[in-house]
């Protein structure tokens, strides 16, 4: 009798969990970026602007990050992974996360930086005009965390005429799927 009983539960159960709908884990929204560098400012969704102090930048990035983006430094001409680079995708701000650029306006400049004839959208970046080392430029900063990207110059193709002059080490790549 127990051993009936037993066997009918055994059926009841498998009856039971074999009539649910097998469960579908949906993927998460995750920023892998944020789980490889520990930086929580980071997030390639959220557009919201950011008002992090460079103390707490500095916390959080990359002494390299850090210092093109919050010193407002420069990578050494043909130095950076981007600029002899002709990927297909996306471009990210390696500080935030903020959508940059994407490939389909970068394009073959002889200036020794990565170069893109215009940003990904308009509030992409911001510009401000700096007037250091001597010279007049407009700087170009992201929209989202305000941090350094480099410089803009109207010695660009068509159809912008514009040279968004970037810093590789600011900038994250990532793949068309
Ligand atoms: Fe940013």
């Amino acid at each position: 009798m127990l051993r009936l009983l037993s066997i009918i539960l055994t059926a009841v159960v498998c009856i039971g969990s074999c009539s649910n709908k097998p469960e579908v884990k949906q993927p998460i929204q995750a920023d892998m970026q944020t789980e490889k560098t520990g930086n929580p400012y980071y997030s390639r969704t959220d557009t919201t602007h950011l008002n992090v102090s460079d103390a707490e930048w500095k916390k959080v990035l990359p002494a390299d990050v850090y210092y093109i983006s919050r010193e407002k430094g420069t990578e050494y001409a043909f130095s950076g992974k981007y600029n002899d680079f002709d990927g297909l995708g996306t471009y990210y701000c390696a500080a935030c996360g903020n959508a940059l650029f994407k490939s389909d306006s970068k394009f073959a400049s002889s200036c020794g930086w990565p170069s893109f004839y215009e940003a990904l959208r308009s509030n992409s970046v911001r510009y401000e005009s700096d007037k250091t080392h001597g010279m007049i430029r407009t700087e170009v900063l992201c929209g989202r965390c305000d941090g350094h990207l480099g410089h803009i110059f109207d010695d660009g193709p068509p159809p912008t005429y514009k040279r968004f002059c970037m810093n590789s080490l600011v900038l994250d790549f990532e793949p068309e799927k």
